[in-house]
């Protein structure tokens, strides 16, 4: 184990920044264990990070920070029951590419594979999804170090609350060392992109949803126009983009111009409006076939801040509309598209999809772009229908409103009053949503 000096950290969006006391770069569970002892013989707290892609301060350590980077060993793979186990820190594109040579796969994923694979799992990262579910519900079984500096395991045979709880828990449980993965059979699909116009969209999203394994869709804030993305299993051949294509589409057009529209757009607001129908055209229609993780995820280099709420499914329609409307009567200029996705529902006690089928809205704004007006404006028409906001995306949520939205948060606190009575794992964010 490394105690490096203490050094000042900062997410992906530069948006939350620490200074913590120590910083530890542990290589095995028992230097997790030894750090988290000595944490609490110093009277300190301990948090460890992933890639630091959350909006939120949830992975900022006022103590020790745990650095991920030297905790990223494989511990097994079994091809044969798919329950593959690596250790908290591994980044989801090398897990990616490890279950790719075992013909292994995640059934689902988020938007991007730069997290750790514990960072990801701990704000319950999710895709979209009309019957495979977020990373939470991906997951066999999990090795934590406790506050006592203990290590257990826990699955939905062994310890199933503390299973159910710390799947997803903000390391408010404990320091997550390892994660057994419950993976499928590595798969294609084929992804089929389409413009579409908003009132398309809304009158048909029931039956795309219903039609197709994984869709989602993004509208242009002051415009027509959506983008859909529908994506579904075949059993090949692989079509993928060309290269040039591939490079064309999702690194010039969706990062470079896009990185550039959002510096003019930044510099003229006013701007956005026509620069938003452009955006809308140019992402145009194409179909391929490749690597299910390959389709999922895209490389995302433009800066930005987000929010991100799950709703009842059945209320996404009705959202929409007020969304588009409280643009009508606001004089915002966003050059970001509105992402939807849906979710099924899922079992770990905080994941934001929790008991009920869900629609997820996004919103994000340009990193040094303000967002507090619209972020707010959104979040009070979502949390006027029960929305759940993602852990790990901006949001001004506490314990008294969360603990209304989520059946289980009392036993979640229950087992950390059990567990982590002296609040070794805590932060500003976690005694925020907490309560203490
Ligand atoms: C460009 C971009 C795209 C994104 N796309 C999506 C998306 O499609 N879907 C989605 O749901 N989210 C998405 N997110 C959000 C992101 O997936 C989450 O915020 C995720 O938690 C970040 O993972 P990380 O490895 O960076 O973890 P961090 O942000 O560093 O940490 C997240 C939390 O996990 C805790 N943690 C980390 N490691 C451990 C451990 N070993 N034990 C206990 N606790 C631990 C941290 O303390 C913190 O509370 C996106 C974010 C960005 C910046």
């Amino acid at each position: 184990m490394s105690p490096v000096n203490s050094q000042k950290w900062r997410n992906w969006a530069g948006n939350q920044t620490a200074t913590p006391q120590r910083v530890v770069s542990p290589a095995s569970t028992d230097e997790v264990a030894a750090a988290v002892t000595a944490a609490a013989d110093a009277g300190q707290t301990v948090r460890m990070t992933g890639s630091g892609h959350s909006f939120t301060g949830a992975a900022v350590a006022e103590g020790v920070l745990l650095r991920p980077d030297a905790l990223t060993g494989v511990r097994s793979v079994d091809t044969a029951t798919g329950l593959v186990t690596v250790e908290a820190g591994l980044h989801l594109h090398r897990l990616n590419r490890l279950l790719d040579d075992h013909g292994l796969a995640l059934a689902n994923m988020g938007d991007i594979q730069e997290q750790t694979v514990a960072g990801a799992l701990q704000t319950a990262t999710h895709g979209t999804g009309r019957d495979a579910a977020g990373l939470a519900s991906q997951v066999h079984a999990l090795e934590l170090v406790l506050a006592d500096g203990g290590v257990v395991t826990c699955s939905r045979d062994e310890r199933p609350d503390l299973f159910a709880a710390a799947t997803a828990g903000l390391g408010v449980l404990g320091v997550v060392t390892a994660i057994t993965w419950k993976t499928v059979p590595a798969f294609l699909l084929r992804a089929q992109e389409a413009p579409m116009r908003w009132d398309e969209v809304l009158g048909r999203v029931d039956e795309f949803d219903e039609a197709n394994e994984h869709f989602e869709f993004y509208w242009f804030p002051h415009t027509e126009g959506c983008l859909t993305k529908r994506n579904n299993r075949v059993e090949g051949p692989a079509a993928p983009l060309s290269a040039f294509r591939h490079w064309m589409d999702d690194r010039f057009l969706s990062n470079t111009v896009f990185g550039a529209i959002n510096r003019l757009t930044h510099a003229v607001p006013a701007t956005t409006p026509t620069i938003n129908k452009v955006s809308a055209r140019v992402l145009g229609a194409r179909t391929y076939t490749d690597t299910s993780w390959k389709v999922f995820t895209s490389p995302r280099t433009v800066r930005f801040k987000e929010q991100e709420y799950a709703i009842p499914r059945e209320d996404l329609v009705p959202a929409l509309r007020e969304l588009r409307a409280l643009f009508a009567r606001r004089d915002w200029r966003i050059s970001f598209p509105i992402e939807v996705r849906m979710l099924p529902a899922e079992d770990a006690w905080l994941s934001m999809a929790h008991g009920r089928r869900s629609a997820f809205i996004a919103v994000h704004v340009f990193n040094k772009d303000p967002h507090e007006d619209y972020f707010r404006a959104v979040e009070d028409l979502l949390t006027g229908m029960g929305g759940r906001p993602h852990w790990g995306k901006l949001h001004t949520r506490d314990a008294s409103y969360l603990e209304t939205v989520y059946p289980r948060f009392k036993d979640v606190r229950a087992l950390r009053d059990e567990l982590d009575p002296g609040r070794r794992f805590a932060n500003p964010y976690t005694r925020k949503v907490f309560g203490d």
